[in-house]
């Protein structure tokens, strides 16, 4: 089934920069010698730490864990000492509480981490439960905890699962290549949600841009009950929740409302992956793959990574730098942030790690708004972001959210086609963390 005739409104066809990764398959990096693993990298509350500096750990031991509702526990990705717990910095340019181990090479497993057993021996609530064990956030770049997603509030229900395999930022091709090379992990991935939510139905969204990963995964779909592979047309955000909600469901996710108000709820590929991962081995989420990638790098790559693993020590993955990059992207270029340092640790979320040289970058001074339309004609949340941007330059912010600011999905698009190279998105971020800081103080 091809759903080029259900599309969303707005949006941009983005150029594709994939060719360098798309057919390279996922590398494993080597061990590194030093790990540095943030105590917050998931929405919610920060974990406590649970080691002590001189323990030692084992690869899958839980080093932090909090008591919060909405938090995520996060675990050793290595064997080795730990050397330091303290604040570090991370991509965004803010300091974290952080654990640093250092690895002592011998790799070994702590007891606690065994496989669950059959899914068909597992409740519902059991399989919420190790999903929570096991520290899965959303690996799209959410990072939201999954099994909070999971759970519904009381008086709602979920009828439909939604894989989420669209990957429509350009540059990025991780999850594009789990499918291609784990298609079995990525069903098994999708009928456990689907017992964890209670949903007989599920649909495996992906760009129509990526025939190979269609393929595989409408093989390895062929005998489960009640998943569908359905190709989308290639689109910027195609990946975005409420816009496949619309697309696959022709339902809207109401404004201030949540997928779970029209029954569905959306998981990133790679996240079915490290849940189907977590019920055969019993490994929590330890590692995730990076789509590292742009022009100054020597070998563009996919590469399984372990969380903590220093930005650095990815580009010796990939031969390093045949030249300096004027740029460096944590995420991909709609939605990522710029980085103005190497030494930062991969966090759960970070799908990608971009280099750009300095004629694919724009230093140019934004210009006045000539009122076009382009960011309201393009804006897929139907949103006006011209006039969000400018309440909010203007300490506005009652204004801006009146404008429905808290609707923006912060995708870029505004920016991306505004010939005055206005700042929109950046401005409306800002806005919406100042009307949530006010309404959290009222
Ligand atoms: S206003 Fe927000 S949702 Fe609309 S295009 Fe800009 S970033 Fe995207
Ligand atoms: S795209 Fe830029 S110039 Fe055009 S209306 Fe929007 S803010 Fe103004």
């Amino acid at each position: 089934m091809i759903v080029r005739s259900r599309t969303f409104k707005g949006g941009v066809h983005v150029p594709h920069f994939k060719e360098s990764t798309e057919s390279r398959p996922i590398k494993s990096t080597r061990l590194p010698s030093t790990v540095v693993v943030s105590l917050h990298q998931h929405t919610g509350a920060p974990c406590e730490p649970l080691v002590r500096v001189g323990d030692q750990v084992k690869v899958g031991q839980k080093i932090g864990d909090s008591q919060a509702a909405l938090t995520a526990p996060v675990h050793s990705p290595v064997s080795g000492k730990v050397v330091k717990i303290g604040p570090y910095l991370m991509s965004g340019g803010v300091e974290r509480p952080a654990i640093t181990i250092e690895s002592d090479g011998l790799q070994e497993v702590a007891d606690t981490v065994r496989p669950y057993g059959s899914l068909e021996n597992l409740t519902r609530q059991d399989l919420i439960n190790l999903i929570r064990e096991a520290g899965i956030v959303g690996l799209g770049g959410a990072a939201f905890p999954t099994y909070f997603k999971l759970t519904p509030p009381p008086g709602k229900k979920f009828d439909t699962l939604i894989i989420n395999g669209s990957e429509c930022e350009p540059y990025l091709t991780a999850d594009q290549r789990i499918m291609m090379e784990r298609p079995e992990d990525a069903v098994l991935g999708a009928r456990i949600l689907m017992k964890a939510t209670g949903v007989k139905q599920a649909f495996i969204a992906i760009e129509d841009s990526k025939p190979e990963a269609i393929a595989a995964m409408e093989k390895a779909v062929s005998k489960a009950k009640g998943i569908q592979v359905v190709p989308l047309m290639a689109k910027y955000p195609q990946g975005a929740e409420k816009q496949l909600i619309k697309v696959l469901l022709g339902r809207e996710v109401p404004s201030g409302g949540l997928p779970v108000d029209v029954g569905a709820v959306v998981s990133n590929v790679g996240t079915a992956v490290a849940v189907a991962n977590t019920l055969k081995t019993g490994m929590p989420l330890i590692e995730r793959v990076v789509t590292v990638t742009g022009r100054p790098l020597k070998e563009p790559s996919n590469l399984l990574v372990k969380i903590g693993t220093k930005v650095s020590d990815l580009v010796n993955e990939c031969g390093g730098f045949v030249r300096e990059p004027a740029k460096v992207i944590v995420g991909g270029p709609m939605m990522g942030i710029a980085q103005f340092t190497l030494d930062i640790p991969v966090t759960k979320g970070v799908s990608g790690i971009l280099f750009l040289d300095a004629d694919e970058t724009s230093l140019e001074e934004p210009g006045p708004c000539v009122r076009c339309g382009k960011c309201v004609e393009n804006c897929p949340m139907r949103l006006l972001p011209l006039f969000i941007s400018q309440y909010a330059d203007a300490g506005r912010f009652d204004d801006a959210a009146a404008y429905g600011a808290l609707d923006c999905i912060e995708c870029g698009t505004c920016s991306f086609v505004c010939p005055s190279r206005r700042h929109l998105v950046q401005s409306i971020r800002l806005a919406k963390a100042e009307i949530v800081a006010r309404r959290r103080k009222k």
